[in-house]
This record gives C-alpha cells, sequence and structure tokens, in this order.
C-alpha cells in the first residue's frame, strides 16, 4: 500500500527543520514551516514555500501544540508531517493525532514509541528479545529499601536514571551504599521536575565506556536493516559533542553482531523508519541502553560513509515504499565527524548562552565540510530553544584526513555576539589522545585541563591585529569624512586622531580588569607600536571591505579578520580567536549611565542553577541564574556590569514567568 506524500509540514524548527526541507524540495515536494512569534525571520520560515505562525515564543505554547500544528497542515493541505528531533518526535500521542486526521507522521508508528518511551519497560522487552543489557533492575517495584538492596547486587558504582528520562536528566552515580538514599531521592525529584514521572532503574556504573549505537531503519514490508554505527563517546554532562561514523577500531564481526542486536530490538517493537540503538559498550562487551524513536541529530555522519540521505529514506518509507538497499548493499567508505556549534561557555560549566549572533562565518565552501545550521548573522540565540548555532560535518578518506578537516574547519568558523564552544572543539581535535582514538565517556573529564586552559591573555599578536584594525579604519573613516567635506563629522575633531597634528596616538584596551596601552607611531608605510613590557612591532596591512586585513607584521605576512560590536574587538587569526574591548576615549563620558535593575525569569520554570550571591561584581554577560523548562535550560545573564543586591530564589525553586529572580545594582 502506498501513500502519497506531496506536502510536507515540518513540526520544527532550526536546523534540522531546514535540513528536512532541503530533501523534500529535492524530491520535489512542497514544504511547509511552523513558526513561533520568536520565529517569525527565522531561516527556516524563509526557506518554507509557505509558513504558518502556531503560538508564542515558549515551546509549550507553539512547537509543543498539536493541535496548532495540525490545524496549519490542514490549511496548507499538508499530507504529511516530519516532526524533526526534540519537541514532538517521541510523542506517540501527536503520531496518532496526525494518522487520525489522515495526515502521514513521518516516523515509527505510535505503539513503537510508546513501547520505547520508558526506559524501564523497553529493558524488559529487549530482555525477551536477546538483547543484552547492562546488569541492573528495571522492574515496577519503587520501594526504596527493594531499590537500595538492587543496588547492593548489581555492586558499586551504581548508575540511577529516571525511566522517562532524556537529555541526560534525572541521572545520578552514587559510588557507595551510604550515599544510595539520598542520590535516590534527587533522582526521583528531577524526574519528577523534568517528566512528571519519578520511576528509575538502577544500571551497573561502567567507569570506562564508550557510547556506540546503531542507526537502523525499517519499512512496512518487514525489512529491516542497520546503517553501521556511530561512536559518540566524547561527551559532556551525558550530552554528546562529538561524533563519529564509523567507531573506531569496530572490527567487521562486532559490527555485524551489534548491528543485529540493533535489528533484533527494532523488530521486538515492530519498527517502521529511522531509529537509533543506543549501547554502552566496555571491552568486549556492549549493552543496551536506549532506543531513540526518531531521527537523530548526529545523523549526517552516517549519511557522509554510507552516501545515503536518511531524510530521504524517511520519507519513501512513509508513503509505503521498501527501503532503497538491502542489508549486504549499504555502503560503508571513509569517515566522519560532526561537532556541535553550540552557545555555551565551557569555561562556565557549558551554561548555555544566549544572545544576538552580530557576526557568524561558517565554513560552507570547504570540500569535505557540510554544515547543517538554522541561523545567519543578526540572528539570536534566544531562551526559548535549544542553544546550538550549528553542526559542522567533515568527511574524509580515512579517520586523519576527516579530522583534519575539521580542524581547517573550525579555524574558519568565526562567532562573534555570544560565547560559544568552537574553541573547545578545537582543542578536543587537537589533543593526541583524540587523534589516537583513545575515546571513552570520561575523555573530556580526563582531559579537562588541556581542553579548558582558561581565559589567556591578549596576545601580542592580537594587540597588534586590534591596532591595526582601529588605525586603518579610522584612516578609512578620515578619508570618507574628508571627502564629504562634512564639517561637522566627529572624526575631524578628535584630537590625537588626527594624521597630521602628532606623530602617534594613543590605544587603550581593555580585557577583563586589565588596561592594556598602546602607542602606535606613524611611520612611512605603516605604523611602529609600542606594546607592553617594552615590545615593539612594525606593522603594515591594509584592510578589505569585509574586514578581512592584510597585514605583515614584522614582515610576517598573514591574513586576519577583526569584527566590532559596540566596543568589542574580537581577532580572528591564524584559527585563534581573542576579544579586547576598545576604550574609546571619546565615547567614555557616554557610557554606562544604567540603572538598578530588575531580572525577571524569561518563562515558568525550576531555578537549576545560581551563579552569584548578593554582593557579587558581575560584568554585562556574566550568567546569574539558569531556569529550566522541560528539556531546555535558560541562562538569565547580566544585562550589563554590577553589583548583585539580593537573590530571591534557591536551587529547586519553581517559578512563574516574570518572577523578580534577582536585583542588579550599580557599581559604586
Ligand atoms: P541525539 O541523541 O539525537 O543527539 P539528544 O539526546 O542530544 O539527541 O537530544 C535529543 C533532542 O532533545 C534534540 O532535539 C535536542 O535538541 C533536544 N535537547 C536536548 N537537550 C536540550 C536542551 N538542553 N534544550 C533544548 N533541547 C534539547
Ligand atoms: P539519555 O536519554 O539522557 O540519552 P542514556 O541512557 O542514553 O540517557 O544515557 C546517556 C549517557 O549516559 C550515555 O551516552 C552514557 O555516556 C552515560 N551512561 C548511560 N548509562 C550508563 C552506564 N550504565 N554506565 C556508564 N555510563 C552510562
Ligand atoms: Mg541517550
Amino acid at each position: 500500500m502506498t501513500r502519497p506524500i506531496r506536502t510536507l509540514l515540518i513540526a520544527n524548527r532550526g536546523e534540522i527543520a531546514v535540513r528536512v526541507m532541503r530533501t523534500a524540495r529535492d524530491m520535489g515536494l512542497k514544504t511547509v514551516a511552523v513558526y513561533s512569534e520568536a520565529d517569525a525571520r527565522a531561516l527556516h520560515v524563509e526557506s518554507a514555500d509557505e509558513a504558518y505562525p502556531i503560538g508564542r515564543a515558549p515551546a509549550r505554547e507553539s512547537y509543543l501544540r498539536i493541535d496548532a500544528i495540525l490545524d496549519a497542515a490542514r490549511k496548507a493541505g499538508a499530507d504529511a508531517i516530519h516532526p524533526g528531533y526534540g519537541f514532538l518526535s517521541e510523542n506517540a500521542e501527536f503520531a496518532d493525532a496526525c494518522e487520525k486526521a489522515g495526515i502521514a507522521f513521518v516516523g515509527p508508528p505510535a505503539s513503537a514509541i510508546r513501547a520505547m518511551g520508558s526506559k524501564s519497560a523497553a529493558k524488559a522487552l529487549m530482555e525477551k528479545a536477546g538483547v543484552p543489557l547492562v546488569p541492573g533492575y528495571h522492574g515496577e517495584d519503587q520501594d526504596p529499601a527493594l531499590l537500595a538492596r538492587e543496588a547492593d547486587r548489581i555492586g558499586y558504582p551504581v548508575l540511577i536514571k529516571a525511566s522517562a528520562g532524556g537529555g541526560g536528566k534525572g541521572m545520578k552515580v552514587v559510588r557507595e551504599a551510604g550515599e544510595f538514599a539520598e542520590a535516590l531521592a534527587s533522582a526521583q525529584r528531577e524526574a519528577k521536575n523534568a517528566f512528571g514521572d519519578d520511576r528509575v532503574l538502577i544500571e551497573k556504573y561502567l567507569t570506562k565506556p564508550r557510547h556506540i549505537e546503531v542507526q537502523v531503519f525499517a519499512d512496512s514490508h518487514g525489512n529491516c536493516v542497520y546503517l553501521h554505527e556511530r561512536d559518540c563517546s566524547i561527551q559532556r554532562r551525558h550530552q554528546k559533542v562529538v561524533e563519529e561514523a564509523p567507531a573506531p577500531g569496530m572490527s567487521p564481526e562486532r559490527r555485524a553482531r551489534m548491528g543485529q542486536a540493533a535489528v533484533d530490538a527494532a523488530k521486538a517493537v515492530g519498527y517502521v523508519g529511522a531509529g537509533t540503538v543506543e549501547f554502552i559498550a566496555e571491552g568486549d562487551g556492549f549493552f543496551f541502553m536506549e532506543m531513540n524513536t526518531r531521527l537523530q541529530v548526529e545523523h549526517p555522519v552516517t549519511e557522509a560513509i554510507t552516501g545515503q540521505d536518511l531524510v530521504e529514506w524517511q520519507i519513501r518509507v512513509a508513503r509505503g515504499e521498501k527501503l532503497p538497499l538491502s542489508q549486504a548493499d549499504i555502503p560503508l567508505e571513509g569517515h566522519a565527524f560532526e561537532v556541535r556549534l553550540y552557545a555555551e561557555d565551557p569555561d562556565k560549566d557549558f551554561l548555555p548562552q544566549v544572545g544576538r549572533l552580530d557576526h557568524l562565518l561558517l565554513p560552507a565552501a570547504i570540500p569535505g565540510v557540510r554544515v547543517d545550521s538554522g541561523v545567519r548573522a543578526g540572528d539570536s540565540v534566544s531562551i526559548h530553544y535549544d542553544p546550538m548555532i550549528a553542526k559542522i560535518i567533515t568527511y574524509g578518506a580515512d579517520r586523519a584526513e576527516a579530522a583534519g578537516r575539521m580542524s581547517a574547519a573550525l579555524a574558519a568558523t568565526e562567532v562573534v555576539g555570544l560565547p560559544t564552544n568552537r574553541a573547545f572543539l578545537q582543542a578536543i581535535f587537537a589533543t593526541p589522545a583524540f587523534a589516537a582514538a583513545e575515546l571513552d565517556t570520561g575523555f573530556i573529564e580526563r582531559h579537562r585541563a588541556e581542553l579548558l586552559p582558561g581565559p589567556a591573555p591578549a596576545s601580542a599578536r592580537d594587540l597588534t591585529l586590534a591596532s591595526l584594525f582601529l588605525l586603518l579604519d579610522e584612516a578609512r573613516a578620515s578619508a570618507a569624512a574628508a571627502e564629504a567635506q562634512d564639517p561637522f563629522s566627529p572624526w575631524g575633531l578628535a584630537p590625537g586622531w588626527r594624521l597630521n597634528r602628532s606623530a602617534f596616538v594613543d590605544l587603550t584596551f581593555a580585557a577583563g580588569a586589565e588596561r592594556i596601552a598602546v602607542r602606535a607611531h606613524y611611520v612611512p608605510g605603516g605604523f611602529r607600536l609600542d606594546l607592553p613590557e617594552g615590545a615593539s612591532v612594525h606593522v603594515e596591512g591594509a584592510m578589505a571591505a569585509d574586514g578581512t586585513l592584510e597585514a605583515r607584521l614584522d614582515g610576517v605576512r598573514m591574513r586576519a579578520r577583526v569584527v566590532r560590536a559596540g566596543q568589542r574587538l574580537t581577532v580572528f587569526a591564524a584559527g585563534a580567536e581573542a576579544s579586547l574591548d576598545h576604550v574609546d576615549p571619546r565615547l567614555a563620558s557616554i557610557e554606562a549611565t544604567g540603572t538598578a535593575g530588575r531580572l525577571v525569569a524569561p518563562m515558568p520554570g525550576t531555578i537549576t542553577r545560581v551563579a552569584v550571591g548578593a554582593g557579587d561584581k558581575v560584568r554585562k554577560g556574566d550568567a546569574l541564574v539558569v531556569v529550566e523548562a522541560m528539556k531546555m535550560e535558560h541562562t538569565v545573564a547580566a544585562p550589563r556590569d554590577g553589583i548583585v543586591g539580593s537573590v530571591r530564589f534557591a536551587v529547586g525553586d519553581l517559578v512563574d514567568e516574570g518572577a523578580e529572580l534577582l536585583i542588579l545594582e550599580d557599581a559604586e
């Protein structure tokens, strides 16, 4: 039985919505987007043939509204809905509602979503299907005394997991029996808050495991295949950061055994469509963890090594077609990596960041590099959704080539406006242990010192390039003003900035609390800069309209870019970036006029972190409080420098939208 799909509605936003539309369009389908008030001008809206508003910014009032999405689908005449990932993608009620409305749900049957929805129930099913499990307890009985006995039986350390869990939430490692009761209570609390269900399961906690998952695909004719595996061991807070395919060191026999186990898992629940069976592997063993009944964030690495388009497969299967390839014909060639470029601050425990992307350059045009992104320069990363800016995927003939391309791609990535994990990702690829594929889920923790060196002081090169930028920019502005013969131009009036008044100009930079003075002497063809600690450099160069600098530093030629946003200068050179504030004497007087302000919760949620206390000095952009709702964390950041007056809530408190979280007072 086949069903026509001509118009596809994508019930999602961001990169995955844009990515699904690309394939849909290639297949000749009409594409329909939905959007919240916050996304009216988003890329996914512009990429679609048609787009429908579905409500306010909080996901609960838009992307999670089954009625509004079905309403849009009816208006648009959509005959299928792709849920993407996150939001409603693993919601059985939504899958049911689509089918009831006569609209194909591009995903598994609701029954399969339900069967895998509870990790405990899924494990019970898998046990029956003969799929290997981590030693543990996944029973119905939740009596704390029984759970404690089970933990003793399994042997410490153990891991308590929320049965309804996802996104690493509600997970607690317990090292010894004495800590069990407290950890259980805390896991139950988190699970109740996050999923409205406090049931837990207990597993043996493996101490040096790898996360290896298998991509499976099934059609409605009884065929089910695996498209090999992905290694997602590079994680922070039990969340993936880097993924690759194939898994290093995987023998063909083990691949076949894990693939078959994954296919058995899928068949046990009558699976149809794309799914991922996640295993935890240690030594020769591999154990079922959970099945994600949707397209995964990291599916592009599988596309790269198989040469298949998984979204195309999904749409074909939803039409009732047979799988395009049989098991023996699925290619596996080369190696691929994916990194998730997040708006987050690695130096602040990876806290998500929100703000405007003042400048964004993604390495789209490099051979072997694919970029999936849902944002452009000028867009904002909002408090309401996932803080992922882009996925960068690289492909190569082997692991080393793919990794080299990733380093190059990350070096060519420029983001200004909010902190990202770009340099952190770069550091991962520069670590010898990573090159040697010494992968396990403790990698980031173990290499913390190398990966998170902390903020470095501004280098002489960065100071020189920032100075050159200001000097060339000034010269350009003066020339423009002179040409316009504008007698009121501030450039004509600024003393110390006139080239002909004095033979030098003083520039002041601020990096954190530190002030850095640079004196620039005008010399034929360029400048001689006096840098801190008696250093001196001759610099000359030219600036293109796009801000690219062609510079010579003591004769050494280099290409760089300096991006200005307010007083902040971000210097991109040789694959690294550094930020400095230019302290402009002309602007000093109109600076910092803020008044004591209230900081309110962006949406109803739970306080999961209070980063400051009364009396703390904070700088503009510092994270103050983290509020969490559903799977999402929102950071409330300081809108300006100031002193924390009082903090109204503690970790664990529930807050309403608009609740006053803390008071920020003016410094003084
Ligand atoms: P995957 O296994 O596909 O990589 P994850 O477990 O990382 O998926 O996340 C699953 C889905 O939940 C994704 O859609 C991801 O965007 C979403 N998600 C996870 N964590 C968050 C978060 N903190 N905020 C918003 N969405 C999240
Ligand atoms: P989620 O639904 O949040 O994705 P998972 O059950 O998939 O939860 O586990 C998330 C991560 O936690 C895994 O990728 C792995 O790094 C770690 N983990 C899960 N189970 C174990 C275990 N038994 N021992 C050690 N680490 C584990
Ligand atoms: Mg998982």
